[in-house]
């Protein structure tokens, strides 16, 4: 609103112009399909895009979960998915084209990270998905947002966290901190920084791995910081916002999923404000990591649990349209390349 207020006052119209403009835009509306003065609206479209992010694809998965590619202004493209629970529908949003982080289990990173997304383009995620599922302000049809699509948020910091004031904004989309989950590969200063924006949302941390060496292996990232370090950074954030933080576990054939490693996980985090999900790695053909068998997975899942350290398996949902980080828009990518 301040920032509109400002232009619209620039523009030398009247100040309500500024709540109908970011109404309309928060409806997922294109700036030229709102309803004001012709100087204004040329004026603010030599300098903004029109409609920033675009549905291009929608895919449907037997189990409800859609997929969408989004395409923006300059022709780059992202996804997206919804799932549907009892509670809400949940968006994935990406917050890069592509990612530079290089985790071997990942499709997003496969062809590194093309350009950082504005905020204007994560929100416009969301609005543009509201808006097809016949959704509006007031009878919402995103209720939860996770921050894992392509991208490591904490490498496009401020306009994440720019992102993350405007769909939690009174009068827009107005999505609760709380129902908001910025998953991270542990990117220790962003983290710690973080823990300062009074944005008490859901940390989650990709880990993967109990031991730096291990970790190594499939996350590039591990040789810029320690899981000790990621510890602190979470213990930090706990400590200034009261919110218990999360753990991602992707079990990978014959790399972390064996009972040594259940023990020493549950060692690492007992006693800590935490939840661990576990998910079965979803298998991308490019890279050679398979997933563990649900029984496998299950019975690291008891370890934890006898250990007292609380945790999930997560379902897998809409594997039959791609439904893992980057591998639509990757499918797609290597379509338009062979057509
Ligand atoms: N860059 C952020 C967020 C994006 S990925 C991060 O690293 O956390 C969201 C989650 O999916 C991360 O935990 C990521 O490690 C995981 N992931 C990526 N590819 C996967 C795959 N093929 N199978 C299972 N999980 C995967």
């Amino acid at each position: 609103m301040e920032e509109l207020s400002r232009l619209v006052a620039e523009a030398g119209e009247k100040p309500f112009r500024a709540r109908q403009l970011f109404e309309g835009l928060m409806q997922g509306k294109a700036v030229s399909s709102i309803p004001i003065p012709a100087p204004l609206k040329e004026g603010l479209l030599s300098v903004y895009e029109d409609e920033p992010v675009r549905i291009l694809e929608t895919f449907v998965s037997r189990d409800g979960t859609k997929k969408f590619l989004f395409l923006l202004a300059d022709g780059n493209i992202v996804e997206g998915v919804l799932m549907k629970y009892k509670y809400g529908n949940t968006q994935c949003v990406s917050t890069q084209v592509g990612c530079r982080m290089g985790c071997k289990f990942c499709a997003s990173t496969l062809n590194g990270r093309v350009r950082d997304l504005t905020a204007g383009e994560i929100l416009g995620q969301i609005l543009a998905v509201n808006r097809a599922e016949g959704g509006n302000l007031k009878d919402r049809r995103v209720t939860n947002v996770v921050l894992m699509g392509s991208g490591e948020p904490f490498d496009n910091y401020e306009n994440v966290v720019k992102f993350l004031r405007l769909v939690t904004a009174e009068g827009g989309i107005h999505i609760s901190a709380r129902n908001i989950s910025l998953s991270t590969c542990g990117l220790v200063p962003e983290m710690k920084k973080f823990a300062a924006e009074g944005i008490p949302l859901n940390l989650t941390v990709s880990l993967h791995a109990v031991t730096d060496e291990e970790r190594r292996r499939t996350m590039p990232i591990a040789n810029k910081y320690k899981i000790a370090e990621i510890l602190d950074a979470c213990a930090y954030y706990f400590e200034r916002t009261g919110r218990r933080y999360i753990f991602e576990y992707s079990l990978i054939e014959g790399e972390n999923c064996d009972e040594k490693h259940a023990l020493a996980l549950a060692a690492l985090l007992q006693g800590r404000p935490c939840h661990v999900n576990l998910i079965r790695l979803n298998e991308v053909k490019e890279r050679e990591l398979k997933s563990t068998s649900e029984k496998e997975a299950y019975r690291f899942l008891g370890v934890l649990e006898r250990k007292g350290v609380s945790a999930t398996l997560r379902r897998s949902m809409g594997s039959d349209i791609g439904g893992a980080c980057g591998q639509l828009r990757a499918r797609y990518l290597s379509d338009r390349r062979s057509s």
